[in-house]
């Protein structure tokens, strides 16, 4: 029974833990690393044809976006996850395939202009299938046997729609030993989905930290803050561009721009146009739609009274990329949701390039920006920002909306620990910028007086005995993007370079005759390779 970290450890994305019980292979989330060394840092530290089950909290890519990944090396056992966060992961997992072939090809057109090899997407539309077709829907509340001496559960944990916490029992030598992963734990009213519920108890915790250091504002009342934005922005003549991750957060905004145009708060610009521009948003959308049960009791009233809550007059969803181009061609003062939320791919970068530079434009930030993000620098103040290979300036107004947030901030995550009715063994602290995890972990430790650890990456426990049986590291932090980080296949080279490492500081302590033969090995791949 022995659990590994080997992503979101220290870090904000890329959350995968590893569970090795009753001869069973688990991963708990597989998500993709997000920030500009992408293709850096997406190898997979285990051997993905071994893999029994992912366990999946959400659809979220830094969650999810690795099990093409996986099934395109050779996973064919089963994803488990709730009903709608199977379909969600059907529209984004696609979406993320769509975006890498994308990129690739346009980055080896560039390529080959200056003479590079081409590089690989790194995975395909046809992985992106292949990993569709293994999900397993589990409902929530529902205890579901997976193996001998391995049952498993879902429970609402109020962070995007069908997004979950997810119990583990296993039992070995007749010990039965019960792991809590929190997934990313939900804030409280959020709209359209319901309160984050709360677990009774486990052995081990592993609990996210993205915002373990901080208290939300007191949340503003979003109708009247994004309408104050709507109004002075319309009232200069500009748009209000919106980077929004496509799916929960659209929702939401969608959510509030139908209260402020049924309120009428908005003056000068009657039925003014708003448009969701980005095809995984307008899916997204429908699939909250169809998953209207998992609303919360606002959101059903209001159906009730024949509302829909996402819907209203002049919301523009059908629009082909060239449809996409023209938005901003046209002068009338206008709203445009579009995607990616950190700015770093899809139309968003488009909108970006067209309405940075007017200073009558708004550009509102609504959710979190990791390091190294397009998203990151604007709202930390960059002068001027790198689209397309193009300097634009950044003259628009910048504004963060804050407090509309998916995640918990420190109350809300000592909340959900708060409702565990006995101490656990151990509580692992993963899933946050690295002061952030260190940070939390302390405040938890003087908070419930057991061990707590923030692990690094690779890190693996013995939980029969709660011992640490393998140290991991501490990988760099996301560097902004001014850095020169290698992208493409040499990206893929240092990656596995930093992967040897990972394997060497496996091997300490090993028997002299293997780690004798291993560092013959390297010295001969490297005797191979200097040239
Ligand atoms: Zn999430």
């Amino acid at each position: 029974m022995k659990l590994s970290f080997l992503g979101a450890a220290h870090e904000v994305t890329g959350s995968c833990h590893y569970l090795q019980a009753c001869g069973k292979k688990i991963l708990i989330d597989c998500g993709m690393q997000q920030g500009p060394d992408e293709y850096e840092r997406q190898e997979l530290p285990v051997t993905p044809g071994e893999i029994d089950y992912v366990l999946l909290t959400h659809a979220h890519i830094d969650h999810s976006g690795r099990i093409p990944l996986l099934a395109k090396y050779g996973f064919r056992g089963s994803v488990c996850a709730t009903e709608a966060t199977g379909d969600l992961c059907a529209i984004m997992l696609r979406d993320s395939a769509h975006i890498q072939e994308f990129e690739a090809e346009w980055k080896n057109r560039k390529g080959k202009r200056a003479g590079r090899d081409p590089i690989e997407p790194m995975y395909t539309m046809e992985d992106a299938e292949k990993a569709i077709s293994l999900f397993m829907p589990c409902s929530y509340g529902k205890t579901v046997h997976l193996e001998e001496g391995i049952s498993i559960r879902f429970t609402d944990v109020g962070h995007l729609m069908g997004s979950a916490s997810i119990e583990v029992w296993v039992t070995e030598n007749g010990i039965t030993k019960k792991i809590a992963f929190s997934g990313d734990v939900g804030n409280l009213n959020q709209p359209l989905i319901n309160d984050p519920s709360y677990l009774m108890g486990a052995d081990y915790i592993v609990i996210e930290s993205t915002y373990g250091t901080r208290t939300h504002q007191k949340p503003p009342d979003y109708c009247e803050a994004l309408a104050e934005i709507i109004q002075r922005t319309f009232d200069r003549g500009g748009n209000v561009v919106i980077p929004s991750f496509a799916v929960g957060r659209t929702q939401e905004l969608l959510y509030f721009i139908r209260e402020i145009k049924e309120r009428q708060i908005i003056t000068g610009h009657p039925n003014f146009p708003v448009y969701v521009d980005s095809p995984l948003a307008i899916e997204a959308t429908q699939i909250f739609d169809r998953n209207r049960e998992n609303y919360d009791f606002e959101a059903i009233e209001l159906l009730r009274r024949g509302i829909n809550p996402i819907q209203f007059p002049n919301l523009i969803t059908a629009v082909t990329s060239e449809e996409s181009k023209n938005i901003n061609f046209d002068t009338t003062p206008k709203v445009i949701i579009s995607a990616s939320g950190m700015c770093e791919a899809g139309r968003i970068k488009h909108h970006l390039k067209h309405n940075l530079w007017r200073e009558e434009c708004t550009i509102v930030f609504v959710g979190y920006q990791a390091h190294g993000t397009t998203g990151r620098l604007i709202v930390e103040g960059a002068p001027s920002v790198k689209l397309f290979g193009e300097s634009i300036d950044v003259n628009a107004e910048v504004v963060r909306l804050e407090g509309l947030s998916g995640h918990a901030d420190q109350p809300g995550l000592l909340r959900w620990l708060d409702s565990f009715t006995y101490p656990p063994e151990h509580i692992f602290v993963v899933h946050g910028e690295a002061s952030i995890c260190d940070t939390f972990s302390q405040i938890l430790t003087d908070r419930y007086h057991v061990p707590v650890t923030a692990p690094d990456f690779g890190e693996e426990y013995d939980l029969l005995h709660n011992v640490k049986i393998r140290d991991g590291i501490r990988r760099p932090e996301v560097q902004t993007k001014s850095s020169s980080l290698p992208t493409g296949v040499f990206g893929r080279l240092i990656a596995a370079g930093k992967r040897l490492m990972v394997v060497i500081e496996h091997n300490r302590g090993g028997a002299n005759k293997d780690l004798a033969r291993f560092a013959d090995q390297i010295n001969a791949l490297c005797e191979k390779w200097n040239r």
